[in-house]
């Protein structure tokens, strides 16, 4: 049940066909009086509004940039002050270097300008990423909160170690009631956990409780994907993933190795709703199992996975 609508629903769709003939369109919805989630093509970026000028959370992909500046230009014609990435994925972090053009500072947490400056192996998406150019870098980079006085409001920024990946940070607004989670939630679909890039269930978990003491009934949440979600959505996030971590530690207690734990089919009970959209449920017990036995890079699963009886 959702307990809140938005203020007002504000959809802006901009159209274009790219070389691929793939159309781009974002879907933009207003949750207070000055901040907005624009979402569609990449991560959901989260924008805040007001007489102070812009300032806004990640920037989807390099590709749509463009059309991502428009986007925010139907919101507001001022300065986009800053720009806060959640963390270093391309599809959080893509439009860096054209918005940092326009004179924007970008911040984020110093491990995402450590990852975006070196070169990383992603195995999950079986891709290697090149240090990011310098217009795109982070410049102003911190280690464990930062707040930002903007637009009549505190907005906080908490670095949530070792969850999605080893940089992400949410961002809570205090005076709109609203929270950019960035990857650390993935809304109706299973989250992917960086296990390459320092990622971690328990960390995940962790972020969503840091999440759920800051929010109450009429807290909007901006997930990393998926629609913009309520409470009541979080504590189910929240209660899932601890209670699937729960059923694979059973199995690794039985000494199962992971091909007979994911035969095990230990989430059986969400597959259905939430393993069908990205993340298989075979990868989900994957990430989940390489965090309780601390493997810190991805595997493929196995070809053979047998239960034991
Ligand atoms: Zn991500």
């Amino acid at each position: 049940m959702k307990f809140l609508l938005p203020l007002a629903l504000l959809t802006v769709m901009i159209s274009s066909v790219s070389a691929q003939e793939r159309k781009i369109e974002f879907s933009t919805v207003q949750l207070s009086d000055t901040v907005y989630m624009l979402g569609g093509n990449g991560g959901n970026v989260g924008i805040s509004t007001g007489e102070d000028g812009l300032y806004i959370i990640d920037d989807k992909v390099e590709p749509v940039s463009t059309q991502l500046l428009q986007a925010i230009r139907k919101i507001s014609d001022k300065p986009i002050r800053f720009v806060i990435n959640t963390h270093y994925h391309f599809d959080h972090v893509g439009g860096n270097e054209m918005i940092g053009k326009t004179g924007s500072t970008i911040i984020s947490h110093d491990n995402i300008r450590q990852r975006m400056t070196s070169v990383q192996v992603n195995n999950f998406l079986e891709r290697t990423f090149q240090p990011s150019a310098e217009p795109a870098l982070p410049v102003l980079t911190f280690n464990d909160r930062m707040s930002l006085h903007f637009n009549g409001e505190s907005a906080t920024v908490y670095h949530v170690p070792n969850g999605h990946t080893d940089g992400d940070s949410i961002i809570y607004f205090s005076g709109s009631n609203v929270i950019h989670m960035g990857d650390m939630y993935f809304n109706t679909m299973y989250p992917y956990v960086d296990l390459d890039a320092g990622g971690s269930i328990e960390g995940v978990i962790a972020a969503a409780d840091l999440a759920l003491s800051l929010a109450d009934e009429g807290t909007r949440i901006i997930p990393g994907h998926g629609p913009l979600a309520v409470l009541e959505d979080l504590k189910f996030y929240r209660d899932y993933l601890v209670e699937a971590t729960a059923n694979v530690q059973v199995l690794i207690d039985e000494g199962m190795n992971l091909g007979q734990v994911i035969a095990a089919q230990p989430t059986a009970q969400w597959d259905e709703e939430l393993g069908r959209t990205w993340i298989t449920p075979p990868q989900f017990v994957n990430f989940i199992y390489s965090s309780l036995e601390d493997i810190h890079r991805y595997t493929p699963e196995p070809a053979e996975a047998v239960a034991t009886d």
